[in-house]
């Protein structure tokens, strides 16, 4: 169930909520994964790192690029390019993959990634409507087009204000937009009018969208989604190697297990649990 393009990733919510709304009394609760539910936070889910931010205080350092980290038999020596290189007892490393390459010292027994990664760009326009001007009761998660739509540009939509409070005021509506990925990278990187033009036009058949919008708002992700293409697999066992080989050093992100928010926190998770181990059996044998 690996969610490797925002189109499946839209999808993979959207199906599940079906599985949920389909499934006999009481098994729609069966497994953890249906269990799980669309999130956010109030001002976006950038509140989540910020609180962590401020649980670890001054402990966090901001703007300062890791440039090298070299594992070491007692830990693992991090260099950020301003300074001499600081050793720590352990490294979670949730840098993306593309970011690794000539920054890790790779054990030669381990040698070089064994295949490239693509990260596609993807482009998110986010529109806002008076309510009166979208015809769709917009009673749902959102719309996703399915690859063999060929006459639609973008990949999909969220109806954000349906989702979460406070994305729109009274009376508007707020429609998140992904365009680009892995169907179609160039229109993520084309100029923002052309965007923004592209959105209008599928929205106005998709959802009876009229005149223009109230709000427009464009971030584009020039490496956005690492895709799990054939091969991936080696990838995978590539990263374990690396760990294998140096205890101290642990990965986490999008790249290890699945691409959702939830996934990569999971990773986060799994990481440190590691090398918690890994520090309380070296602790106990020294
Ligand atoms: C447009 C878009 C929409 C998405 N929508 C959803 C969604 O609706 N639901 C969902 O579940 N998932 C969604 N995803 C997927 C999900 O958000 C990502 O896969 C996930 O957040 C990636 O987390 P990460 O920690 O692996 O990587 P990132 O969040 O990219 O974190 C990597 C961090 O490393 C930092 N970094 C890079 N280089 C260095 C360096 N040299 N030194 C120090 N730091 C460095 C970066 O600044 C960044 O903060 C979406 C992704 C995109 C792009």
């Amino acid at each position: 169930e690996l969610e490797q393009t925002h189109g499946s990733l839209i999808g993979g919510m959207l199906r599940r909520m079906r599985a949920r709304r389909t499934a006999p009394a009481g098994a729609s609760d069966a497994s953890p994964r249906t269990r799980r539910r669309p999130f956010s936070f109030r001002d976006g889910l950038a509140m989540l790192p910020e609180a962590l931010a401020r649980r670890l205080g001054t402990a966090v350092q901001y703007g300062r690029a890791v440039t090298r980290l070299v594992p070491t038999d007692g830990g693992v020596l991090v260099e950020t390019g301003d300074t001499s290189p600081r050793p720590f007892d352990a490294a979670l490393v949730t840098l993306p993959l593309y970011r690794l390459d000539g920054l890790l010292d790779v054990d030669e027994a381990v040698g070089p990634q064994p295949v490239p990664v693509t990260y596609p760009p993807v482009s998110v326009v986010a529109l806002g409507f008076r309510r009166e001007d979208v015809a769709h009761p917009l009673d749902g998660f959102g719309v996703l087009v399915p690859a063999c739509e060929t006459d639609f540009q973008i990949l999909g939509t969220l109806f954000s204000s349906t989702l979460f409070p406070g994305r729109a005021p009274d009376g508007h509506v707020l429609l998140t937009t992904l365009l680009g990925g892995a169907r179609r990278p160039e229109l993520a990187l084309a100029p923002e009018p052309r965007r923004e033009q592209a959105v209008l036009d599928d929205l106005r058949r998709l959802l009876g969208v009229r005149g223009r919008p109230t709000l427009v708002r464009h971030v584009c992700w020039p490496r956005a989604i690492p895709q799990y293409e054939r091969g991936y697999g080696a990838v995978k066992a590539w990263l374990a190697a690396l760990e294998q080989h140096a205890p101290r050093l642990a990965f986490a992100g999008n790249y290890r297990a699945g691409v959702s928010v939830g996934d990569t926190m999971a990773s986060g998770a799994d990481a440190a649990h590691r090398l918690a181990r890994t520090l309380a059996v070296d602790a106990r044998t020294r």
